[in-house]
């Protein structure tokens, strides 16, 4: 027999227990065990007959900035109601027991931090903090009025989330961390992305190209299947509470 109960392959396990360095990237779908929709899913409700890739961009909200800030506040109250789940519970359980964990995240919501990740590299910001789309600050508060979106206190421009949005360059000292966590770690996972969207979608090669094994985990197969070491189908919160439990435990 070559699998765990939980259908984990022997050699992943043994993987896991020898690794010092494991990275781990996630996307929306780790999120999506929570409610927060990702990308890619079907929307219901008042925003179904938006494309949140038109949405999330400098461009749309050039043209429709009320449209993206209140898109972005529906989202926001989503990400302030969601708790984490198993997958990201498992997550901050494997940074206490691997010598040194890196999760880098594409998500904008803060359920890594919530379920207690310390070492997190956030490559595409956080919705829930607020930045000036003309003076490029941060605004702590901001005057709550009808004006919508509200106005940056400092020189009077439009307020946005503070997201990485399709086409913007990421903050580059993120973006460097994360390459450096790809390169140097002797185990790679990539859980809930669809990798696509670059550059994380390079991450997972830049482990392949040093030979470190790769495994995803993801319910839908990816650009990045063909070429992982190991292919865990399932939505993460299974998946990832079982990997905790037969690797550790
Ligand atoms: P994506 O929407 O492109 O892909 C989501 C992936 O998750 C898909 O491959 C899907 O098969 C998989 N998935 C769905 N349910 C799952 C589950 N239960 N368990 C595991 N995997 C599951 O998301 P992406 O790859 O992160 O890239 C899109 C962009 O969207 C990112 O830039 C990200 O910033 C942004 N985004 C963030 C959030 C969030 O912060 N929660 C939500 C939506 C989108
Ligand atoms: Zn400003």
């Amino acid at each position: 027999m070559n699998q765990t109960p939980d259908s984990i392959p022997l050699r992943l396990v043994q993987d896991l227990q020898q690794a010092k360095y494991i990275t781990a990237l996630t996307g929306a779908g780790i999120s999506a065990e929570s409610g927060v929709p990702t990308f890619r899913e079907a929307q219901t409700g008042l925003w179904a007959r938006y494309d949140p890739q038109q949405l999330a961009t400098p461009q749309a909200f050039r043209r429709n900035p009320r449209l993206v800030w209140e898109w972005y506040a529906w989202r926001r109250e989503l990400v302030s109601q969601a708790k984490p789940n198993p997958g990201h519970l498992a997550l901050a359980e494997m940074e206490r027991l691997v010598p040194h964990f890196t999760l880098i995240t594409q998500n904008v919501d803060d359920l890594h931090i919530r379920a207690g990740n310390q070492n997190i590299i956030a490559l595409h910001g956080d919705i829930l903090k607020t930045r000036c789309f003309n003076c490029r600050m941060l605004v702590d508060s901001y005057q709550q009025s009808s004006q919508i979106p509200p106005h940056c206190p400092h020189c009077g421009g439009l307020l946005r989330p503070d997201v990485v949005w399709f086409g913007e360059s990421l903050p580059p000292k993120a973006l460097d961390a994360a390459l450096a966590a790809a390169r140097d770690c002797d185990l790679f996972l990539s859980i809930g992305t669809s990798t696509l969207v670059e550059p994380a979608a390079s991450l997972p090669f830049i482990a392949l190209q040093n030979n470190t094994p790769v495994v995803e985990i993801n319910p839908e197969e990816t650009p990045l299947s063909n070429a992982a070491t190991y292919i865990l189908r399932g939505a993460s919160g299974q998946v990832l509470s079982n990997l905790v439990r037969s690797v550790w435990k």
